[in-house]
């Protein structure tokens, strides 16, 4: 009778104590924060549900020149990872970390990519290197391994997670892929052309052979000349260019006075910096990259 009652004991012990670890756990999710809504997606993807994610410059926002609250300043001296793109797309955030005196651990999600270097423009001496690395898709694989990475070095306890779950995504990335990269080798090379508000496209454009012709530099805060203007409708003209594109954060009364001085169609959307609310056709990076294979190839094979 004892015995039966002791281990009856035990047993309930055991099971009260593995109940407050299950909350634990569910109570206090990794906290982490995102530089920007692109790196807030993949740190989702990553984490699952061991991660709490803040993302700073949210969707549709511009994270060239993002300028933070208190509140996000609070988010990341809370924080126990602290995700940045780096290339110098955002130094607001090594800065905002810095003044917040956080002391935690920085992923900077593109370290070994191999970054590109943007055209030198007129009035820059040096070429720039362009921070837009995500817009290769196989770059990402790189990206959702270091934030893999960053993620076990604070949580142990969750490194295989993290690693299948990003390398379930990198088999994403690279079936994706395959099929962008099928689709514009399909579209003859002099049709691989294309108009875009905001110069972010270059990893893109180099990955799948596509000419991408900018009215402004890397900045979104630039103004274009009329006489930029109108060099740009003559190399349309010249270049046969069938399709123009806005971002979705950038200067659409450009680009729909280019489409009319020039007669293109245009005005279709692109995201490259930032995702769009949940509502909109691109609410994570792989709906992004999906959304805007669609529209370039669509836009390319206009006659
Ligand atoms: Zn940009």
């Amino acid at each position: 009778m004892k015995r039966t009652l002791l281990k009856l004991f035990t047993l309930s012990a055991l099971a009260v104590s593995g109940l407050f670890s299950t909350q634990a756990n569910a109570a206090e999710p990794l906290s982490v924060v995102a530089s920007f809504s692109i790196l807030g997606d993949l740190v989702l993807v990553v984490g699952g549900d061991r991660v709490k994610v803040t993302t700073l410059a949210g969707p549709d926002a511009d994270a060239h020149e993002f300028t933070p609250s208190p509140a996000h300043a609070k988010a990341v001296l809370g924080a126990k990872l602290f995700v940045v793109n780096g290339l110098s797309f955002e130094p607001w955030a090594q800065k905002l970390a810095r003044s917040a005196g956080y002391k935690g651990e920085t992923v900077v999600a593109s370290k070994g990519v191999q970054p590109r270097q943007m055209a030198a423009e007129a009035g820059h001496a040096h070429a720039e290197t362009d921070p837009h690395a995500w817009q290769n898709p196989l770059s990402v694989v790189q990206y959702v391994r270091n934030i893999a990475a960053g993620l076990a070095k604070v949580d142990p306890g969750g490194a295989a997670i993290y690693q299948t779950n990003a390398e379930a995504y990198a088999k994403q990335l690279k079936d994706f892929d395959a099929q962008a990269k099928a689709q514009f080798d399909a579209i003859a090379p002099a049709k691989r052309k294309v108009i875009t508000s905001h110069d972010a496209f270059g990893y893109l454009a180099a990955r799948y052979g596509i000419t991408m012709l900018a009215p402004e530099g890397v900045s979104t805060d630039s103004e274009p000349s009329a006489k930029h203007v109108a060099q740009l409708i003559r190399q349309i003209k010249r270049e046969k260019i069938k399709a123009v594109f806005v971002e979705a954060m950038s200067n659409p009364k450009l680009i729909s006075q280019l489409s009319k001085d020039a007669g293109l169609n245009g005005g279709v959307t692109l995201y490259s910096d930032a995702l769009s609310e949940a509502s909109g056709p691109a609410p994570t990076y792989m709906k992004m990259m999906r959304h805007n294979l669609t529209q370039l190839v669509a836009g390319m094979q206009q006659n």
